[in-house]
């Protein structure tokens, strides 16, 4: 299927033009390469903030194809400068970190590490496609590098660090990215899709990524002995019917064409049967688009909690504490003038029915803290597709941080760099 497959791909066009892609015919050149700096990134994953020799692959790599390197930009975050004449100076991110999780696939080339975490070894795996990522900005990397003469401007290739962890955009923001790099005019970065087939690539503009924050709540009350309960104000039942009344903030508060979600993760009070604790927390994770709706959210999560508690009949001094964090990771926006330069270029590189729309998600992506600082760089994160023919075939479809998930290395690398290549020298062209 597979041959088949590559041959309909591949060769088809090549038969009706008599021309192969011009990036498809420098890859061919690329591909054994890419495959193996591919496959050694997912034998040798770093979980967060631990990424030393995953950023010192990279680093190498760039310098040794002219791009000026700068390490220790926030951790372990690098960038790699390739000034080439007038023009734009662009953005491109990969991220470098992978997850403490044991690998379950049955590839040849599977993760075998183990990293120490909190004094225990655990499993150590790219689930989520950072090494797919890194190989394809690798690719750009080189293919831009030995293209000069197709562009003229400033690439700024930055790897950052800790993704998963939401820090490590902060992190290289914080270190002066900008003030010691330059502010760019466009920021692009990718992300592997695990039910978007290999081959395509999915996007949307405007909000496609929610800001996703942490609120804890603390409930207090009065503890007794279990079978007294009118000694007690029971923060267990208050808890609970936070918990509940939580649930009508977005089915009741929010306008029915906005989204958010509230989701309870934990609850955590008592230690026995028969005692009715004085103190419950709640964790809860809030997803938002806008910042009004989040202002709104944080308003609606104090007066729920707050009312309970004075139904129950505690007094001031034993008010629910909403504890919310300053930071938070924020929505992630494609800017709609150069998402709409991403389609109309992907089209023409990779077939327009190759380009498919992407519903927006509620989750995060700290990539979003490029176009959300008081400069405003446009900036858009586009899906690529990565399930192999046969997955696609036999619904086999795990997401990512499956311990299952891996992308098609070949199709998905092709695609990648083709769109990215293609997208840069437009916005580059002389
Ligand atoms: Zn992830
Ligand atoms: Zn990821």
């Amino acid at each position: 299927m597979t041959a088949i497959w590559m041959i309909v791909r591949y060769m088809l066009p090549l038969l009706l033009t008599g021309q192969p892609h011009p990036v498809d015919s420098y890859l061919d050149e690329e591909m054994p390469y890419l495959h193996e700096f591919y496959k050694s990134l997912h034998q040798h994953p770093e979980l967060s903030l631990m990424e030393e020799q995953t950023s010192e692959k990279l680093a190498a790599e760039l310098e040794s194809i002219g791009y000026t390197v700068t390490r220790g930009v926030g951790g372990y975050g690098i960038v790699g400068i390739l000034e080439n004449g007038d023009g734009p100076q662009i953005l491109y991110r990969t991220d470098m970190d992978a997850l403490p999780m044991p690998e379950k696939t049955d590839l040849p080339y599977a993760s075998q590490v183990t990293t120490m975490v909190n004094g225990s070894e655990v499993g150590t795996m790219h689930s989520c496609g950072h090494d797919m990522h890194m190989t394809t900005w690798v690719g750009t990397a080189r293919y831009m590098a030995a293209n000069k003469d197709k562009w003229s401007g400033t690439l700024m290739l930055i790897g950052q660090p800790a993704e998963e962890i939401g820090q490590g955009a902060k992190m290289m923001l914080d270190a002066g990215l900008y003030d010691k790099f330059g502010v760019p005019d466009y920021g692009l970065g990718l992300h592997c899709n695990p039910t978007i087939p290999t081959g395509q690539i999915g996007i949307a503009d405007g909000y496609t990524m929610a800001n996703t924050e942490s609120i804890d709540i603390k409930v207090y009350g009065v503890g007794a002995h279990g079978a007294s309960p009118h000694m007690s104000i029971d923060p267990i039942v208050i808890a609970s019917m936070i918990v509940m009344d939580l649930q009508t903030i977005v089915s009741r508060n929010l306008k029915p064409t906005e989204s958010a979600v509230i989701t309870v993760g934990a609850i955590k009070g008592g230690t026995k049967h028969n005692i009715i604790p004085d103190e419950v927390g709640l964790q809860l994770t809030v997803r938002t688009y806008t910042e009004e709706v989040r202002q709104m959210i944080h308003r609606r999560i104090k007066e729920v909690s707050r009312g309970i508690a004075i139904a129950a009949g505690l007094p001031e001094d034993k008010m629910p504490e909403v504890i919310i964090p300053d930071v938070f990771t924020p929505a992630n926006y494609n800017e709609p003038a150069l998402t709409a330069t991403i389609q109309e270029v992907a089209s023409k590189a990779i077939g327009v029915e190759n380009v498919v729309y992407a519903e927006p998600q509620m989750v995060g992506e700290d990539f979003a803290r490029y176009g959300s600082t008081e400069d405003k760089v446009p900036t858009v994160l586009y899906w690529l597709g990565t399930v192999p023919q046969e997955r696609m075939e036999s619904h086999d479809l795990p997401g990512l941080h499956s311990p299952f998930y891996y992308p098609e290395i070949e199709t998905t690398l092709r695609t990648g760099i083709k769109v990215n290549t293609e997208v840069l020298i437009d916005l580059m062209k002389k």
